[in-house]
């Protein structure tokens, strides 16, 4: 299941950060998804539930951020948002869209004891 592993990451990521900072307890966590990435914000309390339990994140708020997702459109050479991969291009509506962004993953704040 990949908010299982999703989460299993953010569990590693926490770890690693803890022993940086010398923290002893993580109280909230901002995680940012990709608008691309697949994910289900329901399924991936659930697992961060699970998978903290016992560790510094034990009982940890976890709040899901979802960026949407950034390509290229190359008929206009312009930055624009991809809501989902294989979306025409919110700007002219062709296909010739450059996916470079929008599966990403990461941490973008911590509230920390
Ligand atoms: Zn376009």
């Amino acid at each position: 299941m990949h908010e299982m592993s999703l989460a299993e990451s953010v569990v590693e990521i926490l770890q690693e950060e803890a022993r940086r900072q010398a923290f002893a307890r993580v109280r909230a966590v901002w995680l940012e998804v990709g608008g691309l990435s697949h994910c289900d914000p329901e399924a991936l309390a659930f697992c961060f539930d699970v998978v903290t339990r016992g560790t510094l994140a034990e009982g940890a708020r976890l709040e899901l951020l979802r960026p949407p997702g950034q390509g290229w459109c190359l008929a206009y050479s312009q930055a624009v948002e991809v809501a989902r991969r294989g979306d025409p291009c919110p700007l002219c509506g062709s296909y010739q869209i450059q996916v470079t962004g929008g599966d990403e993953m990461r941490i973008k704040e911590l509230e920390v004891d």
